[in-house]
């Protein structure tokens, strides 16, 4: 149960990092934003996911969800915080990198991936080759030297 939770885990880190770094390159030539509220909208947009509060209601855009095309592409690289004030509007903008979010979900997918890939003890680290029991200096499979400890106990 406990390795079934793991590999979701894996997997879904796995999607959510690809699908982030999918969406961070395709921001950078595609804007999509929808308003929240009256007065906030979020959007994604070179590089960035981008949260705001504006007035007057409506300020940002007021049919719903909004798709632009850039033909020039950009990425901008770090958090930024924005005033708005040119009047009539008022009000913030907050930005975070997309990279950023990737990137705990990638270490943790790479983390995951770097476990699973070691062999249970008593088989050959190079081809899973099963050597309990056996006194092989080498793995008679593949030829990868045997682990010292298994060595010993046999
Ligand atoms: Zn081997």
């Amino acid at each position: 149960m406990k390795r079934r939770l793991r590999s979701i885990l894996k997997w879904g880190c796995t999607a959510t990092t690809v699908l982030l770094l999918v969406v961070w390159v395709g921001s950078a030539s595609v804007l999509v934003g929808s308003p929240l509220t009256d007065n906030t909208y979020v959007a994604v947009v070179e590089g960035r996911v981008e949260f705001g509060w504006l007035r007057p209601p409506g300020a940002w855009s007021d049919d719903g969800l909004l798709i632009e095309t850039n033909d020039r592409p950009v990425i901008r690289w770090w958090f930024e915080l924005r005033r708005h004030s040119a009047p009539p509007v008022a009000g913030f903008e907050v930005s975070v990198p997309v990279w950023v979010l990737s990137a705990p979900t990638g270490a943790l997918a790479m983390c995951l991936w770097y476990r699973d890939r070691r062999r249970a003890p008593g088989l050959c680290a190079k081809c899973g080759y099963d050597l309990r029991g056996t006194d092989h200096v080498v793995c008679p499979e593949c030829g990868a030297a045997a682990p010292r400890a298994l060595k010993a106990e046999s």
